[in-house]
């Protein structure tokens, strides 16, 4: 029997809950993904890249215009000014961004930091790097960073701390002080950063979403992750980038060229094109999923879940402590798959140790109204 070198790994329960509301008809609120299509001119114009013969490998890197696209909507956001051609890389999707990025810093014995709830790609990337992840738990009332707890956590080991912001799953911000405080923390340490901004458009009330694309200190050390997948609603694209330092992006592209070499050409023309023809999709997109944020949670204030409207990503967490307290989560997401119709993400899966008699589920509400009206109803039931 091989020795297994990820002995903790199973099906990720993205897989798991995904399959289950197919197999029972349960509405999907689980793994992250739209029910509705991206633009039609973005899909139009991959469809005539595909007729007009762009098929065939794009630079390793990724196409020069979509790097460009990459480094102007990085200079209009936040300010920053990068290098498209020593910078940017496209990859295919974040999730290959990550483990890229983590395969070019860790070597054996490394400690990397992560925050729980944790994103599940991170551990295992850096298992496979034979490094070791050191958890630091969120505060459990705002999903906040404990300093002390992170402070404590740090080590002459610690080579990396991956951050997520807006935070999956539960839609935490990090804000621009607290960049400051890791910073400060961080200033004599050798340690880069992984700061993963998947969600960075998706962000409410007005709230701005502080990139460590526009701070110097934290941008010296850090590759910053995002994913067109959520931002062009196409998460079956597996499109996304990678910004960094040049010295970090020439380490990064040393392994990216051998997981992958590059992302999918056709893909990244549209893209390129269609960045370049509709810059204000990005202006709107708060604003679009704003509203299926106010619509869902409006729907669901008669239920009994309680709940405090997220400040970001398309997932909002409920607390149904006022339901089913004696079910764990994971039981709690099953139950309510098989017997009502809805299914959700339970929170314990994204921590090494659960906090005891925590009842959170999280639900995604990038769907459209009526999806989210049929899920509500089934949700005020139970
Ligand atoms: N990071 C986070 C926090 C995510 O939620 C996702 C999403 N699916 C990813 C990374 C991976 O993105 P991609 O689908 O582009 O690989
Ligand atoms: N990021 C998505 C989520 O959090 C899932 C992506 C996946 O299935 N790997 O639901």
């Amino acid at each position: 029997m091989l020795d297994s070198k990820l002995p903790n790994v199973g099906t990720t329960i993205f897989t798991v809950m995904s399959q289950l509301a197919a197999q029972t008809g349960a509405i999907n609120l689980s793994q992250g993904f739209p029910d509705f299509d991206g633009p039609q001119a973005l899909r139009d114009a991959v469809g005539r890249h595909v007729a007009e013969g762009r098929n065939q490998y794009s630079p390793m890197t990724g196409l020069p215009a979509l790097r460009e696209q990459v480094a102007a909507k990085i200079a209009r956001l936040y300010g920053a000014q990068v290098d498209a051609d020593s910078e940017v890389t496209i990859t295919p999707g974040a999730t290959q961004a990550i483990f890229c990025a983590v395969q070019a810093v860790i070597r054996p014995g490394d400690e990397v930091i992560v925050f729980d709830p944790c994103y599940d790609s991170y551990e295992p990337s850096v298992e496979l790097a034979g490094g070791r992840c050191v958890h630091v738990q969120l505060d459990a009332r705002d999903f906040s960073i404990d300093w002390q707890a992170l402070s404590d956590a740090l080590s002459p080991r610690t080579r990396m701390i991956i951050i997520n912001t807006p935070h999956n799953p539960c839609g935490a911000l990090i804000s621009r002080t607290e960049l400051d405080q890791l910073a400060r923390l961080i200033a004599d340490r050798d340690i880069y950063l992984i700061s993963d901004e998947v969600y960075e458009h998706l962000v409410y009330d007005g709230r701005q979403h502080a990139s460590v694309l526009a701070h110097e200190a934290l941008y010296a050390r850090a590759f910053v992750v995002s994913s067109f997948g959520k931002t062009y609603h196409v998460t079956g694209w597996k499109t996304g980038y990678v910004v960094a330092p040049s010295a970090l992006t020439a380490e990064l592209r040393k392994v990216h060229q051998y997981v992958s070499f590059c992302g999918v050409t056709p893909l990244q023309f549209a893209l390129a094109e269609f960045m370049a023809e509709h810059p204000e999709h990005l202006d709107e997109l708060p604003g679009f999923y704003q509203a299926k944020r106010d619509f869902f949670c409006n729907q669901l204030a008669g239920s009994r879940f309680t709940f405090q409207p997220v400040a970001g990503t398309y997932f909002q967490l409920v607390d149904y402590s006022q339901i089913r307290p004696d079910l764990k989560d994971v039981d709690m997401a099953l139950w309510m798959t098989r017997e009502h119709g809805v299914a959700s993400i339970p929170v314990s899966v994204f921590y090494q140790q659960p906090p005891e008699g925590q009842r959170l589920i999280r639900l995604c509400f990038a769907k459209r109204e009526e999806t989210l009206r049929q899920a509500a109803e089934k949700l005020c039931a139970i």
